[in-house]
């Protein structure tokens, strides 16, 4: 029997006060609830903020998209203002898992939990993103430090990702086939002055190829990546994909990012 205290948080005070260091904070629970189900974790209380009214909603502004923490990834996919504003980013929470995994998975589970092979990440390095935390604004490029781990403190809450709206973007990913987490990701995002390509799945923590980004800032074509041999000794390999395999698929798939940026 697994026993803690469960608590209703009706607002990010009353979830940042019960938080402690044997502590979780519960939102989709698609990672977390099979996590204590296997008792990979234990927490003495858990805390569900998916209902708090100051973590949901998309708002869009000139030129950010601000999507609450508990916003699952069916309310991004199927968002018209976000299909609008940057469509790469609903098509990939369109992408993510399967219907179940988005009608229950959240942006705040997602980046907080930072799995390598998650989609999100690569989005929030991409397009710039501010990560509103309960006491602080985090640059998506600090917040991500490696494989599970972020700058978020024991009792720190993401209540809200605010995305910077590109010129165009696409998100290609090669899903492993049966989680449909991504073996490779790429995140392109093209701005008047530059292009940066935030790539997740490949190595422990998502990253910025400077390689492709160079490229395409020299010239924004697929074909300036044909030449491209990215070193594979920094690159995850498992039953699924080698370290070599995932270099090449890193290229291809921004590849395929550059003829789809719209
Ligand atoms: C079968 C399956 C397939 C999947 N496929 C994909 C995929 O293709 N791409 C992809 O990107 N993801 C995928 N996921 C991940 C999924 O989409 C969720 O995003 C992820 O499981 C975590 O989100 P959650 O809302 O369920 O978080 P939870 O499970 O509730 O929490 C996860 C972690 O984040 C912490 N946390 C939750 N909310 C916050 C918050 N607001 N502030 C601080 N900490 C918080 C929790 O304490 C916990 O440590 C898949 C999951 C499953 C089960």
């Amino acid at each position: 029997m697994k026993q803690f205290n469960f608590h209703e948080a009706k607002s990010v005070k009353e979830a940042v006060k019960a938080a402690s260091k044997n502590s979780a904070f519960l939102s989709g629970g698609q990672t977390l609830i099979p996590s204590m189900k296997l008792r990979l974790s234990s927490f003495s209380d858990v805390i569900n903020v998916k209902n708090i009214k100051d973590l949901q909603g998309i708002k869009v502004s000139g030129k950010s998209v601000k999507i609450g923490a508990a916003t699952k990834h069916a309310e991004v996919a199927s968002s018209k203002d976000v299909k609008k504003a940057i469509p790469a980013l609903a098509a990939l929470a369109g992408g993510i898992g399967d219907m179940q995994v988005r009608n229950k998975g959240t942006l705040g589970g997602s980046i907080a939990n930072n799995d390598p092979s998650a989609c999100y990440p690569s989005a929030c390095i991409a397009l710039n993103a501010v990560i509103h935390t309960s006491n602080r604004k985090i640059d998506a490029e600090k917040f991500f430090k490696g494989m599970f781990e972020t700058a978020l403190k024991k009792d720190e809450l993401v209540t809200a990702v605010e995305f910077t709206i590109p010129e165009k973007s696409a998100y290609i990913k090669i899903p492993n086939p049966a989680s449909r987490y991504a073996l490779v990701g790429v995140f392109l995002a093209k701005y008047k002055k530059e292009t940066i390509c935030a790539v997740t799945g490949a190595q422990p923590v998502v990253f910025r190829s400077k390689e492709i980004e160079k490229a395409l800032n020299n010239n924004f074509d697929p074909n300036s990546l044909n030449d491209l041999n990215l070193k594979s000794n920094e690159m995850n390999a498992d039953i699924h994909a080698s370290a070599e395999y995932r270099a090449s698929l890193v290229v291809t798939a921004a590849q395929k990012a550059v003829i789809n940026c719209k």
